[in-house]
């Protein structure tokens, strides 16, 4: 046990050469700054008591009896593009797993709780940073993207410098469905350790796929599964205009969920070349190369596993080419579903003239949204509207395409409603309460997480949790909705995100 909080240490206990025992930092005056009361009771732990103050001490791993140990993950891992043997849990611990109340195991690990060997830098983190992943995991999780979340956020009454500022200190308490990663595999690779290499696999295999555990080839088997997941993933992400801002192979979940939010943002006009993170310099990571990425991530996830595809490492690596070849097609057919359900077209059929045509529509709406610079999110409810006849919204959306900071690629005068793909796309039956289920009104825009973020750094957090509020029901239009519902006015627009 942790202090209260009862852990088994499954990780910790499978892979010893992984998990370096570590302690937490003690801060003296820690304070929580939110209790997630949902993530809380899906792990059987009573919120109020989380709140006080041996909950929180709890929390931050302060009180551990001998029993418990919580470790540093090793793991190794690309970051953009270049490859380092050894980075690991600089700042974080896993402190072990519970069971959820549908059975699962949940990884609870702390971020920002001090400096361990595998540190880079101070070991701690800001506050803002942390409070960022609890509102992204919360807002992704209520669109159904999975995701790891906030168990909760504690203010250690610390300092941290940053650049030439000292800011709040928190710790994060994450929950995930683990935190086994791509980087994971590459480091028991680079320790060539073959036996390492296959205990991973069966154990993330029988953790995350468990469908799949009995294939033959465990490692064949596992790559199918994290190279479906994850095409769903980015499918998901793209769909949603969702950034992830440092899609590090480290970053990269074998359970294949959303985690590590740092500089990561949604989109407003619809560009693909968008990019926050104020550490993605090449644009490596912009929004429209994140398909390409996660299928480059994949590819070291199969190089990671070729020992193990074939004993013939000719064979092994056909194996693997295959298999991440198959990737884009995977990924264009869970964007394509995601696609249609956005844009009401549902229908039963989905022969290959139905996919060439639906995609060939959806393809010249984006290039229209692009030209004219259009609000990526607000866009498909007011595409609902037109399907039910109000032209009025889309139609003002498209007329104010060239006042959102940026000029619009083509001339304003051409963004007249009708748009040149209505008639086809309104021939289609677009069913408008359909298309609200899928299509959010609200999600964390840039300028108001900001907001909210700079807020809650200097001491209220009252602008935070209304933003969760409104992003843990981000389908139902609220009636204060013009303060979340619109792109940043001018002068107050985002042009970059930091970790
Ligand atoms: P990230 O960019 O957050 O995915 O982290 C990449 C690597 O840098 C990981 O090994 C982290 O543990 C490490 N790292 C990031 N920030 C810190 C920090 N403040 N102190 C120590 N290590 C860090
Ligand atoms: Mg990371
Ligand atoms: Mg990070």
């Amino acid at each position: 046990t942790v202090g209260g909080i009862e852990c088994s240490s499954v990780f910790a206990d499978a892979f010893p050469e992984l998990a370096v025992p570590w302690q937490s930092a003690r801060p003296e005056l820690p304070a929580p700054l939110v209790v997630n009361d949902a993530v809380a009771r899906d792990l059987a732990l009573d919120p109020r008591w989380l709140r006080s103050e041996t909950g929180v001490r709890a929390l931050l791993a302060n009180e551990v009896d001998a029993s418990a140990r919580p470790v540093a993950q090793a793991y190794a891992g690309h970051q953009f593009g270049n490859y380092s043997s050894r980075l690991g849990d600089g700042r974080a611990l896993l402190l072990g797993e519970r069971r959820n109340q549908a059975g699962e195991l949940r990884d609870i690990h702390l971020k920002g709780s001090g400096p361990t060997p595998f540190a880079r830098s101070d070991g701690f983190a800001a506050t803002g940073p942390m409070l960022r992943e609890y509102v992204l995991g919360e807002a992704m999780a209520a669109l159904g993207i999975p995701t790891t979340r906030a168990l909760a956020v504690i203010d250690t009454g610390r300092r941290v410098r940053r650049d030439a500022e000292l800011l709040p200190g928190a710790v994060l308490v994450r929950v995930a469905s683990s935190h086994m990663r791509v980087g994971t595999f590459q480091y028991a690779r680079s320790l060539r350790n073959d036996e390492l290499l296959a205990r991973l696999v069966q154990v993330a295999l029988e953790r995350h796929y468990p469908d799949r555990a009995s294939a033959e080839s465990p490692a064949l088997a596992l790559l199918d599964g994290v190279i479906e997941a994850q095409a769903e993933l980015v499918a998901q992400w793209m769909l949603v205009g969702f950034i992830h801002g440092v899609m590090n192979t480290d970053n990269v979940s074998i359970a294949g969920e959303t985690i590590d939010y740092g500089p990561c943002a949604f989109m407003d006009a619809f560009e693909p070349t968008t990019v926050y993170s104020s550490i993605d310099h090449q644009g490596r990571y912009a929004y429209g190369n994140q398909p390409g990425i996660t299928q480059w991530n994949l590819a070291r996830f199969a190089e990671a596993l070729l020992p193990l595809l074939d004993d013939d490492e000719a064979r092994a690596i056909e194996l693997a080419e295959d298999r991440i070849g198959r990737f884009a097609a995977q990924y264009e057919s869970a964007w394509l579903a995601g696609m249609r359900k956005k844009l009401g077209i549902t229908g039963a059929s989905t022969d290959a003239d139905t996919t060439a045509r639906d995609v060939e529509l959806a393809q010249t709406m984006l290039q229209d949204l692009r030209d004219h610079r259009v609000d990526y999110t607000s866009f498909f409810r007011a595409l609902a509207d037109a399907a039910r006849g109000d032209a009025d919204p889309i139609s003002e959306l498209f007329a104010r395409s060239s006042d959102q900071g940026t000029a619009p690629r083509v001339d304003p005068a051409s963004s007249s409603w009708p748009r040149p793909w209505t008639e086809a796309w309104l021939a289609l039956g677009p069913e408008a309460e359909r298309m609200d289920r899928v299509n959010p009104v609200y999600v964390p825009r840039n300028h108001i997480v900001e907001a909210a973020l700079d807020a809650a750094t200097a001491g209220d957090l009252a602008p935070l949790t209304h933003l969760v509020d409104v992003l843990r029901a981000p389908f139902d239009v609220r009636p204060e909705h013009e303060s979340f519902a619109h792109q940043a006015p001018k002068g107050s627009w985002i042009g970059a995100t930091f970790c």
